[in-house]
């Protein structure tokens, strides 16, 4: 049976399942879609989430030379004028003399089409930002444009974080939020959308120290995706050579995580040097000046970014969680999320739909749901609802039995090892989160007890 033997994560595997399970799903799908664009789901949108909370969490709530900002995504035009997004966030775009099919020159190896072996057009320039008009009249005065980087948002406030929020050197700026881009192509399930979400800090630093704040955050980054599951062999660091550089940032470094298409960006971290500031100051005629107190100079930052993707760091999580181990004639398939970003961390599941065990049942669910998000489960056999839980990345799985309306007790198993403990139902909740913040499952409290493990 050769379709039952345990195998590798692939793109299919993923969309297949996410599409079954709630994670995401194709845009407007009754319509049949729309290219580049998806929705997430009700456990979609709560590890995306989780991510960005994660993220969020650590960067700013957890530092003290980090603050958070979230701007408007629609901005006046001046600032993609000044930043150069107007005249070159460009890409080289083709097209197929027979099937007429678009490409993006620089994802081509032969000069032919990939789809047909047709001949292709010359270069041409294609501006990749989305066009819209502020207003009713669809006039050239008012258009403005779909933001495609969070920075830029973040470049202009400057001197109003500065000024509130009296931060001195070296001190960051972060954002979240949705950028959109007329990718020429899309593809690879959620790696390329033309409406995507980043996480982008910018972090000031005074010139001569951006070096070391360079490789400070290439390596704070690249550690943030191993502590969140990711595996280590599958990130590497990828440095952009000095020729291959935009023309403001003096070095560049993507993490590249080994996709199953293959490796690609993750994240990239730039130093920027004033070159936004700088541009911005000009052409707006505000200062965007720091004074330093001890040398009483007057100077403008140098900006390291760090500028992940959302939706990729997403993708690439769930490819490492995914997991098909043998389970008797079938397969089990498991996504063995970090808790902190599982989307369900619990699921309450009674053994009988009778009526006595299901308020009780529902007693305990109602006592976790502030603590965790929790979910409640009656429906089916507990394998079946077993292996749903493995495919939701559910960590802790809380079953409870006739017995436990007589001894208080209730059986805890976990995702990962499928090892039972049999706890006091007093105590359920401080041991879920012990057990979610990392505590050895086999550690007991008192008055549990080990069970026999679930038969693979
Ligand atoms: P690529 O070379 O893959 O197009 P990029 O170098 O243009 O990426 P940046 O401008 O550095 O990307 O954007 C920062 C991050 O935003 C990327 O590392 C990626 O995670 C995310 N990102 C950029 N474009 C997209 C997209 N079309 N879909 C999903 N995520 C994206």
């Amino acid at each position: 049976m050769s379709e039952n033997k345990p195998g590798k994560v692939t793109l299919e595997k993923l969309v297949s399942l996410c599409q079954r399970r709630g994670f995401i799903f194709p845009s407007s799908d009754i319509y049949g879609g729309l290219s580049g664009c998806w929705d997430y789901g009700p456990v979609g949108v709560e590890l995306k989430r989780n991510i960005k909370e994660t993220w969020w969490r650590n960067n700013v709530r957890e530092r003290d030379d980090i603050v958070g900002l979230e701007t408007s995504i629609l901005m006046n035009s001046k600032v993609w004028e000044t930043s150069g997004h107007i005249k070159s966030f460009s890409d080289p775009l083709v097209d197929c003399k027979s099937c007429h099919q678009r490409w993006k020159a620089d994802d081509l190896t032969e000069n032919k089409c990939p789809a047909c072996g047709g001949e292709l057009t010359e270069e041409r320039m294609f501006n990749t930002m989305f066009k819209t008009f502020v207003g009713p009249v669809e006039e050239e005065a008012a258009v403005v444009y779909l933001r495609p980087e969070t920075a830029q948002g973040m470049f202009v406030n400057f001197a109003n974080i500065l000024n509130t929020s009296r931060k001195r050197l070296p001190f960051g700026i972060a954002q979240q939020g949705k950028s959109f881009r007329n990718e020429i192509t899309t593809g690879n399930f959620i790696f390329r959308s033309r409406e995507f979400e980043q996480m982008e800090i910018e972090f000031f630093v005074k010139q001569g120290t951006d070096e070391k704040w360079f490789e400070y955050w290439v390596n704070e980054r690249l550690n943030w995706y191993i502590k969140l599951g990711v595996k280590k062999d599958h990130l590497r660091l990828e440095q952009h050579p000095k020729e291959k550089l935009a023309h403001y940032a003096r070095a560049c470094t993507d993490v590249a995580y080994q996709f199953p298409h293959g490796w690609a960006e993750l994240e990239g971290i730039a130093n920027r040097t004033d070159y936004d500031l700088k541009v911005h100051s000009a052409a707006s005629g505000k200062s965007m000046e720091y004074f330093e107190d001890e040398t009483k100079e007057h100077f403008i930052p140098y900006i390291i970014e760090p500028s992940a993707g959302v939706d990729r760091a997403m993708l690439a999580i769930m490819c490492d969680a995914y997991d098909e181990e043998p389970d008797k004639d079938e397969i089990r398939v498991v996504f063995h999320f970090h808790p902190d970003i599982a989307p369900i961390k619990v699921a309450i599941l009674p053994l009988s739909r009778k009526e006595n065990l299901a308020t009780f049942a529902k007693d305990v669910y109602t006592t976790l749901r502030p603590c965790f998000t929790t979910q409640y489960d009656d429906s089916q056999s507990i394998g079946r609802r077993y292996r749903r839980q493995d495919e939701l990345g559910t960590p802790y799985c809380v079953t409870l039995d006739f017995q436990s309306l007589e001894d208080n007790m209730v059986t805890i198993r976990e995702r990962d090892s499928m090892n039972q403990i049999r706890v006091p139902i007093a105590t359920l909740k401080s041991i879920l989160l012990a057990k979610l913040a990392g505590e050895d499952f086999l550690v007991l409290p008192e008055g549990g007890k080990k069970v026999e493990k679930e038969e693979k």
